[in-house]
């Protein structure tokens, strides 16, 4: 996403609050657990329904079985009364074969035949026969009790009201037989009574052979089936009189049911049936089967209880439920088991899942780049504090499933985003599918880099991560590759690419200059004030230099007190020179750093191309040359390149080369050095009142060097304290030698200077030499005053406090002289030559030498002139109450032995 902040955006919410980052799976996971439950109870379910309808099948047919069994023993008892009624009726029909019927041919004789103990013997016969048959009665034609098979005779009785008599006696009884369940007068109790009718020969009624069987006799042989407890058999007779039942109940024999329940049922279903019903005596649901004998009237009715019958089945449902229930506990509580150790893992892993979110979160929210994932459909997934925070967007409207195109309208809204946002939404979509890493500017001068990623599910991520400090730092990298740290002036890196494209632009038409410029006695300044005091120097003339050129020129430090200038569109050399001034007058104006009031120089070497050099490397190295031309030249001032400075600088190192060897062994060897004495002349008297020491090399090879040549060379290589030690020595003794009228003058490098031990040196010296200290004048120039030393003033008042006098040589040159005086009272005051030089031109230095005398005057210096040539400048300047004067006029330089010739009569010190 590329958007450009317009303002304050990473202020704006201090607290960006927690932010959703909830990753789950969108579509709602499958519950394994609710399944299982749901499994269990389908399955428990199951187990129940499935018990349920076997409780019910079993039920169903242990009823059914219960209702074949009761139908079976009908059946059964049916077939066996049926036999036993069959039987009977043969019986009696054996009887009747025996009573020989045919042979009695009245009712009468029936009675008297049938009433004899013969008779009862054979009815007692049969009967013994077939014990189950019970008694056998005969009753006569009008219904007496004539002979029976329990004993004889029979009791009196007469039976002629039984319906079975009558019934028989009318001939109304089909088949002539009637059956029929009666209260016994003799015995007292119901008994079933099996009658026949008895007829004579001519068919004529006789009477009615009976048999009666008692309830008991059935019962027995119902008993003997033992169907259960609670099963009954039950005879009737057909007309629903109850015969006999199992178990036995005395108050329901005789009972009539033909309305009960079965009893019609059996009627309506032809003489069979098979049913569940309420029993009318006790109201107990039964079971129940009923069959009507094929042969007599003789109804069998077999039940059971609902409840006995199923007793079984009870046994088994027990079973079953246990079965079922036991299962069911099982399932239930490896189901439970089963649950909860996965709902034990559930929560372990929603633990662990909330505990990885939760790190997530973290570091997601630690992460110092703002963090955005959305996912295919380009709603918000994921957005971490950092994104809202860069922003200064609201977390309460940067939430989870907000669209891009919601957030960058809330960056719209916010200030975060000028564009357009449905181009903008276009915008980053693009960049997104081309996975492309873009670098946006931020309105506040941010910088943030935000890189587009494809994610695996078809979203996508982005991350912004604010890079203004890293491109500051890579800007500041890219300044100090190219800038000095201390000036903020491009260095020599910069420098080179500049000049190097300059170069290129003139190669057809043009010219420029390269000024290479030495700050003079920068080292000195940097040793003895500090590099504080040197940094703030550099940075000051860093600055004039910058002021004083055109835009089109630059400056630049190469390092340490060099500084360069490239100036373009160089037409005339006055162009140049022009600048160079401009360097000077600027380079010269006073420094105030850290407190020490400073003046400087400078050397600037200049070459020009393309004549020197059209080659970036060729034209440094001339311009090098250059100033190292004007250091040569007693630095302060600037040299052009010129073509010999190669040699003369090769030449300056040669004659190093030879200084040095001079001082290799640690002693001075003299080699070809001397020192000429030039004569210093009293303006007033015209006498000779003193002599300066020059130095002079008479070089084996080179011939006479001067010393403007060789002195530079011997203070930058530190040789000038041997050096200048010599001279003194020398000249010291020489001078000794002198009229005492005559004094000494000798030169002292500022090097020198910066030994403490200076002063008590020359105090060794003199006192060796024998020449009084105040007929020596040391000759300092500026510079040793320059860099506000401690050290070299202490020196100076060392040599004052011996005696020694203290001349400011080469006044007037270049520095703002004047404000040495105030720091050190000076004994004298050389007037340098370039002065006296044009002191008799009309626009010439005769003013400032007047103020020179004047000044010096006041402060008790006396003032020499020096390079006096003419006789118009000697006059001119004894006019203007200068003391002394040293030239050629009077005398140059020349070698002790001559010299002493120019003394005149005076005496010489040792006489
Ligand atoms: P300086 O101290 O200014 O010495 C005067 C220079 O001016 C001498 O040059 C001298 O020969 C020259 N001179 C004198 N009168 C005239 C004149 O009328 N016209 C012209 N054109 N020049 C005149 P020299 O001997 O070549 O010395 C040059 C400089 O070398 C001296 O300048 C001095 O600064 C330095 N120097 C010479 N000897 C010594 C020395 O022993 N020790 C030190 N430290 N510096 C020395
Ligand atoms: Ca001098
Ligand atoms: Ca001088």
């Amino acid at each position: 996403m590329g958007w450009t902040i317009a303002k304050g955006g990473a202020a704006a919410t201090g607290a960006a609050s927690e932010v959703d980052l909830t990753v789950t799976n969108s579509q709602p996971q499958r519950n394994p657990i609710r399944a299982l439950i749901l499994c269990g109870v389908f399955l428990i379910s199951a187990i129940a329904v499935g018990t349920s309808m076997m409780i019910y099948g079993f039920r169903e047919r242990a009823l059914q079985s219960s209702m074949r069994e009761l139908e079976n023993t009908v059946l059964l008892l049916a077939r066996h009364f049926d036999q036993q009624f069959d039987d009977f009726a043969l019986v009696q029909q054996d009887i009747i074969n025996q009573l020989n019927l045919g042979m009695i041919t009245s009712p009468q004789d029936f009675k008297r035949e049938m009433s004899s103990e013969d008779a009862h013997q054979m009815l007692k016969n049969k009967i013994g026969a077939l014990s189950y048959m019970g008694n056998l009665t005969l009753l006569d034609s009008e219904g007496n009790l004539i002979n029976w098979s329990l004993g004889w005779p029979a009791p009196k009785a007469n039976l002629a009201d039984r319906g079975y008599f009558q019934a028989l006696k009318s001939n109304t009884a089909p088949d002539q037989k009637y059956l029929e369940a009666v209260h016994s007068r003799m015995s007292g109790r119901w008994t079933t009574l099996l009658s026949r009718r008895l007829v004579g020969r001519s068919g004529e009624f006789l009477g009615v052979v009976s048999r009666g069987i008692e309830p008991a006799t059935f019962e027995k042989f119902f008993e003997s089936l033992s169907l259960g407890k609670d099963a009954t058999i039950v005879m009737m007779h057909g007309d629903g009189t109850l015969l006999a039942r199992y178990p036995h109940l005395e108050s329901m024999i005789g009972q009539n049911f033909r309305s009960g329940p079965m009893f019609q049922l059996m009627l309506s279903k032809g003489g069979r049936a098979t049913a569940r019903f309420i029993a009318p005596t006790d109201g107990v649901e039964r079971l129940g089967a009923s069959l009507q004998l094929a042969n007599f009237p003789i109804v069998l009715l077999a039940t059971n209880s609902v409840s006995a019958a199923l007793s079984d089945w009870r046994e088994q449902t027990r079973l079953m439920i246990g079965v079922a229930t036991l299962s069911v506990v099982l399932i239930g509580s490896i189901l439970f088991l089963i649950v909860q150790r996965l709902l034990r893992q559930r929560r372990a892993s929603e633990r662990r899942i909330s505990l990885e979110k939760e790190s997530l979160d973290t570091a997601i929210n630690a992460m110092s780049q703002g963090l955005v994932l959305f996912d295919s459909e380009n709603r918000l997934v994921v957005c971490n504090q950092s994104y809202t925070a860069m922003y200064g967007l609201s977390p309460d409207v940067v939430k989870r499933g907000l669209s891009l195109g919601e957030l960058l309208q809330h960056h719209k809204d916010t200030g975060s985003l000028q564009a357009d946002v449905d181009e903008h939404c276009a915008l980053v979509l693009d960049r997104v599918a081309s996975e492309k890493v873009q670098i946006a500017s931020v309105g506040d001068g941010r910088w943030v880099q935000i890189t587009h990623q494809k994610a695996v599910n078809g979203g996508w991520v982005a991350t912004h991560e604010d890079i203004t400090e890293r491109r500051k730092a890579e800007e500041k990298i890219a300044h100090l590759a190219h800038f000095d740290t201390l000036t903020d002036l491009p260095n020599r890196v910069l420098f080179r690419e500049q000049l190097e494209l300059e170069l290129k632009r003139i190669r057809r038409s043009g010219q420029l200059a390269v000024l290479y410029i030495d700050i003079d006695e920068f080292k000195s300044i940097n040793d003895s004030l500090g590099h504080p005091v040197g940094d703030e120097l550099l940075k000051t003339v860093a600055a004039r230099l910058r002021h004083c050129v055109r835009e089109t020129d630059f400056v630049s430090r190469l390092g340490g007190d060099e500084f360069a200038i490239v100036q373009t569109l160089v037409q005339r050399p006055e162009d140049v020179t022009d600048l160079i001034s401009r360097i000077y007058s600027v380079i010269r104006e006073p420094y105030e750093c850290l407190g020490h009031q400073l003046s400087t120089d400078a050397s600037i070497g200049v070459a020009l191309a393309p004549q020197d050099g059209a080659d970036l490397d060729e034209l440094l190295k001339n311009a090098d040359l250059a100033m190292y031309g004007a250091k040569a030249d007693g630095r302060r001032t600037y040299r052009f390149f010129e073509q010999d400075m190669d040699a003369r600088i090769k030449t300056r190192r040669m004659l190093e080369q030879d200084l040095r060897k001079m001082t290799a062994d640690g002693g001075f060897t003299e080699g070809g050095f001397d020192i000429h004495y030039q004569p210093l002349v009293n303006l007033r008297d015209n006498e000779v009142s003193g002599c300066e020491a020059l130095l002079r090399w008479r070089h084996p090879v080179r011939g006479m060097i001067s010393p403007a040549e060789f002195i530079p060379i011997a203070e930058e290589s530190g040789l000038i304290s041997q050096l200048g030690e010599w001279v003194l020595t020398k000249a010291c003794a020489e001078a000794a030698t002198w009229p005492k009228n005559i004094k000494l003058a000798v030169n002292v490098s500022p090097v020198q200077f910066r030994n403490h031990a200076f002063a008590l040196k020359v105090a060794s010296t003199l006192a060796e030499s024998g020449l009084p200290a105040s007929r020596l004048e040391l000759e300092i120039t500026e510079a040793v005053l320059i860099r506000d030393d401690e050290v070299a003033l202490t020196v100076l008042h060392q040599l004052r406090a011996v005696g020694v006098r203290v001349a400011l040589d080469d006044f007037g040159t270049g520095y703002s002289s004047l404000s040495y005086l105030q720091r050190f009272p000076f004994d004298k005051i050389k007037i340098d030559r370039s002065f006296v030089n044009d002191i008799v031109e009309s626009d010439g230095s005769c003013a400032i030498i007047q103020a020179v005398v004047n000044i010096a005057a006041a402060r008790n210096m006396t003032t020499t002139a020096e390079g006096v040539e003419t006789e118009l400048q000697r006059d001119l300047l004894r006019r203007l109450g200068c003391t002394e004067m040293q030239g050629y006029l009077f005398s140059p330089a020349r070698p002790a032995a001559e010299v002493v010739a120019l003394f005149g009569d005076q005496r010489p010190a040792a006489a």
